[in-house]
């Protein structure tokens, strides 16, 4: 059994997982990554090398997505540079037709009238979703995925959404939590889909596949 992880900092377990792991944790070439500035690391970096590095990387066949970045109204740096370095990668996903990963708090209606003004774009991917149901489904309808992690695991309003969700609008991530975990998210939301762990994740991995562009594993 392969689980498929959309979004993780630390390095897949051979042969359990699949996974597109955060640039930061480019180690070894046989994997898949997202390359991106994370809101966080805004004011910690410059910011124009640090483009010119992710441009050099974009053609590594490896990089399956942009990301993770995005807009985080908890963070002290000011929301129009967010926005301006937001808009950088929605170009370079365009460009490089490339899914985007995107970090999102306490920002999903600016999220959502961003994409309102890209309803063409390349798939983006609402990692570790933690909002209203309806506004799942307001980002649904607009043509976004969500990436469910371990809030799934305690939050019972996520878990109502989970049970009503259609399996092609979503995936299953890690984030900064190790593989147990990743296994922990898949067995709780195969119990709400009351499923096999092994049928959601062959379910996963097709769409995990489809959406990241990957051919074989
Ligand atoms: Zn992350």
């Amino acid at each position: 059994m392969l689980l498929s992880n959309a979004h993780t900092h630390t390095l897949p377990v051979l042969g359990k997982e699949v996974a597109i792991c955060q640039g930061s944790a480019i180690i070894a070439d046989n994997n898949f990554y997202s390359v991106g500035i994370h809101p966080w690391h805004i004011n910690l970096k410059d910011i124009e090398s640090e483009k010119a590095n992710i441009l050099k990387t974009l053609g590594n066949s490896g990089i399956k997505a942009i990301g993770e970045c995005g807009l985080d109204k908890k963070i002290s740096s000011d929301l129009r540079t967010q926005n301006e370095v937001f808009e950088w990668h929605i170009q370079q996903s365009y460009r490089h037709n490339k899914p985007l990963i995107i970090h999102c708090v306490k920002a999903y209606n600016e999220i959502l009238n961003i994409k309102k003004n890209n309803a063409k774009s390349p798939v983006w991917i609402i990692h570790g979703f933690n909002s209203s149901i309806e506004m799942a489904y307001q980002l649904i309808d607009s043509g976004c995925i969500l990436s469910l992690g371990h809030h799934t695991l305690l939050n019972n309003k996520l878990q109502n959404l989970v049970k009503e969700l259609d399996e092609h609008v979503y995936l299953i991530e890690s984030d900064t939590k190790d593989y147990p975990i990743l296994k922990n998210i898949y067995e709780t939301i195969a119990h709400l889909k009351n499923t096999e762990i092994e049928t959601l994740a062959l379910i996963k991995l097709k769409l995990f596949k489809n959406i990241f562009q990957i051919a074989d594993l």
